[in-house]
């Protein structure tokens, strides 16, 4: 398929923020693309080359793009970023350097979709001392053969700038629309998602097989199960209200979110955001096999550090340490943890995910034989709000967050946060009442005893509906001195020359960054405001919603990508419980 169909759709995508247009384009391109290629095309428009949890990462530098820029087009660098300095888009850049292309090429070869994806992945395999040159010598060979339109977008993919605003449920609209005349299908293909993270293989079905092939989707082993997410309580009263008189309560621990595939000795972890995370817990691959007594199974635990002399469970940022890549073994000792399990996926080679919550627990009771590393996670019947409250205070006793309260009789909703599941933390019962995942968008150098770090950090939420990242405040307090040299490792690298065009952002900042890590953050209340971008329009005309008196938990939510970040809509839900509660308190 020729690259230059896709370079125009892409280029109309861009031009539009209506998801209607959005949708139209991407039908019309799903119709002139053969089945070979229509998974390669669906992880492109999301960004990638293949589902998250498979980890294949681009990783190209901007300094690398200029210079592969400079040597297909034989115009110096300081041109190119001349260039890129007035638009701010170095795939535009691009395109207007290429235009003035002082370089003949004589042999040019056709620029089909298929190359353009086979150079990209074999850019993302690269490693080792030599990897920068080769990585170059592919991009100008690309560049070489695109004309100006198609080298933007190419860069745009490569860097991880391409912005089409295509959330996935667009996605699956105009693939349910393609491929079976019928958008009301798209519930079929978010099951098919739900199942399998893989946005590329529910397409290339749906081309090849239509509808009936997608609905035939199952859970298998070693392919992540998009994770049930649970809506949030704020009391005891607001739970018996929402769930009745029988429920169950389980501990929310504050670790990581670990979904287990298991097989023999064979064990593979996903995180909650897919991601592989196998390498930070070997002992979980070492010792969990013989705690399971089942063919296979998929599992879900929480990974909690804990104080091995008391057995007292510690703070999710203690797992922090097991995040690198070198001498894993050492945190292993020096940070340990137990696995504590609530959920089962799959069992003996069938799905579980329909059975009721009564059933799977049972049957994860059974399967799971508990011992000094594996437990099941503690969890009570409760019938009334003084039965959630007693069980509340056991659990943060114990060290937990809150609870987790769950309807008996209902299935495993994947991919979906609904309200069969509900969260109750301690914080949620004072002010704001509730602590948002923002992701960092920009950094001011800190002052006095800052210096040499970001003393503040500019914040954002997330746009579902556009796919951007939206400003909401700008945070300087509770950050310890460990925090902000931690903060200021991580966020180094992801420096860019120009704000990513995902940002949403009038306030200036000192540096940009890519929109990647989330933190956690509270407040005292949430207000209108003239600058950010939060929900602008949405509450008032003319403003956004900003959080007043930010202050950081402490905690850096690695398991996040950036899209699981508090949305905009939760946001407004916030704001809206906050009007009414102090409307409430204005009656008493
Ligand atoms: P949060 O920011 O509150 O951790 P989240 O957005 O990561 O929430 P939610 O579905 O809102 O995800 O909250 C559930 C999270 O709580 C899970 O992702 C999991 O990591 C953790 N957790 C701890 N204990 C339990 C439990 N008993 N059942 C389910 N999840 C649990």
């Amino acid at each position: 398929m020729d690259f230059a169909i896709l370079a125009d759709a892409f280029n109309k995508m861009e031009s539009t923020r209506k998801r209607l247009e959005l949708t139209q384009y991407l039908v019309e391109l799903f119709e002139k693309t053969p089945q070979e290629v229509i998974a390669r095309i669906v992880y492109l428009l999301q960004g990638k080359l293949r589902p998250d949890f498979e980890g294949v990462e681009l990783g190209v530098a901007e300094k690398l793009a200029i210079r592969a820029i400079s040597k297909s087009s034989g115009i110096p660098i300081k041109k190119i970023e001349e260039e890129y300095r007035i638009g701010g888009d170095l795939g535009h850049a691009a395109s207007v350097i290429l235009e003035q292309k002082t370089q003949t090429t004589f042999l040019v070869e056709d620029i089909t979709v298929e190359r353009v994806y086979e150079t990209l992945f074999k850019i993302a395999k690269l490693e080792g001392a030599r990897s920068q040159d080769m990585k170059m010598k592919y991009i100008s060979s690309l560049l070489n053969d695109a004309n100006p339109l198609e080298a933007s977008f190419i860069l745009k993919i490569l860097l991880g700038t391409l912005r089409l605003g295509v959330a996935e449920n667009t996605v699956m609209d105009a693939l349910a629309i393609a491929f079976s005349g019928n958008k009301e299908n798209r519930k079929v293909l978010e099951h098919a998602y739900n199942v399998s993270s893989d946005l590329g293989k529910v397409a290339e079905t749906i081309s090849e097989k239509g509808i009936e092939g997608v609905e035939k989707f199952e859970v298998i082993l070693f392919n992540p199960v998009r994770p049930m997410l649970a809506d949030r309580v704020k009391s005891q009263e607001e739970s018996v209200e929402r769930l009745g008189n029988n429920f169950a309560a389980e501990y929310k621990l504050d670790g990581e979110r670990v979904q287990l595939h298991v097989e023999g000795d064979k064990v593979v972890l996903y995180s909650r955001s897919l991601e592989n995370i196998s390498s930070y817990y070997p002992d979980i691959i070492e010792k969990i096999p013989k705690s399971i007594q089942a063919d296979n199974a998929i599992l879900e635990a929480e990974a909690v550090a804990i104080n091995e002399n008391t057995g007292e469970f510690l703070p999710f940022q203690e797992l922090m340490h097991r995040r690198r890549k070198y001498k894993i073994e050492k945190a292993v000792t020096q940070y340990p943890i137990t696995v504590n399990f609530f959920d089962i996926l799959f069992c003996n080679d069938k799905s579980c995910l329909d059975l009721s919550y009564k059933e799977r627990r049972e049957k994860l009771e059974k399967i799971v034989k508990e011992d000094e590393y594996a437990k099941h996670i503690p969890m009570a019947i409760v019938n009334n709000e003084n039965d959630v409250e007693e069980f509340l205070e056991n659990s943060i006793n114990a060290g937990s967050e809150g609870l987790m309260l769950k309807m008996l009789d209902k299935p495993y909703q994947a991919g979906s946060r609904g309200s069969y599941w509900l969260k109750l933390k301690r914080e949620y019962q004072n002010e704001l009442g509730d602590s948002l995942d923002l992701v960092v968008i920009g950094g001011f150098f800190g002052k006095g005893r800052r210096t040499g770090s970001y003393g503040t950090l500019l914040l954002a939420t997330y746009d579902e509906d556009v796919d951007m990242f939206t400003s909401i405040c700008k945070v300087g307090t509770g950050f310890s001195d460990e925090d902000l040299d931690q903060l200021y490792q991580i966020l180094q690298p992801k420096v860019t020359i120009k704000k990513n065009p995902r940002i949403e952002s009038e306030m200036e900042a000192d540096v940009w960054f890519e929109p990647e890590l989330v933190i956690e953050v509270v407040a005292s209340e949430i207000t209108l405001s003239p600058i950010h971008k939060a929900a602008r329009d949405q509450v008032r005309k003319d403003a956004g919603l900003a959080l007043r008196f930010p202050k950081f938990t402490g905690k850096i939510r690695t398991e996040k990508m950036a899209e699981d970040a508090s949305t905009n809509e939760e946001v407004i839900s916030l704001y809206k419980g906050q009007k009414k509660v102090a409307h409430d308190k204005s009656l008493i």
